[in-house]
């Protein structure tokens, strides 16, 4: 390590917050001293296949991105287990808590974002579960190698692929929804009812219009109780309602925090000695979900620091997919659309295929699949490019790839 590097440190060990790491090592491995802090015990693991796992398609060996000994052959502290929880940005320096500091020169906040956990009686109760880390995924596989009954609250991309992991592990599911139809972010109602169709063919029981208010039991999760009075046994509830910015530590030291910690263009805080990327960050009144548009802020940040300043993070258009197999859905953009513009439509009912696409003045601005997701990339290319569908329409909804 050149001794005269610049002193980087990371805060979240995550997938973001190590996308940018990756990208400076690769572009310029002797430019900073680099110091890695990460509240989690593990190496960078891949947060999105925690599905996978908790359904038994995939392990954690097999998530894993980096193993420790991946940032000690590239030069890195790695600080794992270490929650940082305080930053002296007169002093530039970050601390632990467990006492370890760290200086920079240059301070990347990734600290990711906190599930949100309804506000209601015995929340708190054991058995009452999030579904954002290892050790949430370990709780439900433990919840479920004793079989029994689990309800899921929530029916958003998350909450399903809970509650068909936990069905893939013996669990009878209920999945409880706040809203008419499932997924109501990205499907609309036609859409919505297949999946729920789909999902009861896997033993998945969905409830919608459903509120929970209660959560029962005297030592341990035992049931839910519903605004109409119903009460469904349960030995574990998982909560997957949403999530929010994880800010603490940026609201502790000053840094100018909306619904998450906002940055620029350049990513860069209020303080310019510190950049946010990642599901911690607001940008132009934005919060993130999706690790694809993270990922762009993560290349950026690196290019930046690389030394390359024209770099800027423009947000585009991306895409959800769900993660329960033999499923298959894409989603992106406006899929409800409104009184000016126009829905582009078929539906095959017997196959089980519907699509979707909105547009407004002869440009694609949203699209939605269920059952044959082929063209998807094709439809993302048209939004984010705003290319006329003009002269393609009639070739559109069939085929994507020769209008494109
Ligand atoms: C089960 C699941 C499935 C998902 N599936 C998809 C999908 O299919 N497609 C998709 O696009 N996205 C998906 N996501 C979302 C995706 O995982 C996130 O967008 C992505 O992980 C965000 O990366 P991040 O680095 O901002 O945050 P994170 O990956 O959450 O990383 C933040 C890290 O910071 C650490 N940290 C926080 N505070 C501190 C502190 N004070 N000190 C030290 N460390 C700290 C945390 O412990 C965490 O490890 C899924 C998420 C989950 C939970």
């Amino acid at each position: 390590m050149n001794s005269e590097a610049k002193r980087l440190v990371l805060i979240g060990n995550g997938l973001v917050g190590m996308r940018a790491i990756e990208e400076i090592v690769a572009r310029a491995p002797n430019r900073y001293a680099i110091t890695v802090f990460g509240a989690e015990p593990y190496g960078n693991y891949d947060r999105i296949q925690l599905s996978p796992m908790l359904a038994g398609e995939k392990d954690f060996a097999s998530i894993l991105l980096h193993d420790h000994g991946w940032y000690a052959r590239h030069g890195i502290t790695f600080r794992a287990g270490q929650k940082i929880v305080g930053i002296d940005r007169a002093a530039r320096e970050v601390v632990s808590e467990s006492g370890i500091r760290a200086a920079y020169d240059h301070l990347i906040l990734a600290t990711g974002s906190m599930p949100l956990m309804l506000p209601i009686e015995g929340a708190a109760l054991p058995g009452v579960v999030s579904f954002r880390t290892v050790a949430d995924v370990e709780a439900m596989q433990k919840a479920a190698a004793t079989g029994g009954k689990a309800i899921v609250i929530g029916g958003g991309l998350l909450g399903l692929e809970a509650a068909y992991g936990l069905r893939r592990r013996g669990m009878e599911v209920t999945v409880l929804h706040l809203m008419p139809h499932l997924m109501e972010r990205q499907l609309d109602p036609v859409a919505g009812a297949m999946l729920r169709k789909d999902l009861a063919w896997r033993g998945i029981n969905v409830i919608t219009n459903a509120t929970a208010e209660a959560i029962l039991g005297s030592n341990h999760v035992e049931s839910v109780i519903l605004a109409d009075g119903c009460e469904i046994a349960a030995s574990l509830v998982v909560m997957a309602i949403g999530i929010r910015p994880n800010i603490e530590l940026a609201l502790s030291c000053g840094l100018s925090v909306n619904r998450g910690i906002e940055i620029d263009d350049r990513l860069v805080t209020n303080d310019p000695a510190i950049s946010a990327i990642g599901e911690c960050v607001e940008h132009r009144g934005e919060v993130f979900g999706l690790v694809a548009p993270l990922y762009n802020m993560a290349r950026t940040l690196a290019a930046r620091l690389c030394g390359d300043h024209s770099a800027l993070y423009k947000p585009a258009a991306t895409a959800t997919r769900l993660k329960v197999t033999g499923i298959d859905v894409f989603s992106t953009g406006d899929i409800y659309g409104d009184e000016d513009t126009e829905i582009l439509m078929f539906r095959d009912a017997a196959r089980g295929i519907y699509k979707r696409l909105v547009a407004r003045d002869e440009r694609l601005v949203g699209a939605l699949l269920y059952g044959d997701v082929q063209g998807g990339a094709d439809y993302l290319d048209f939004i984010q490019s705003r290319r006329s569908i003009k002269a393609p329409r009639d070739l559109l909804i069939f085929q994507p790839e020769m209008a494109a």
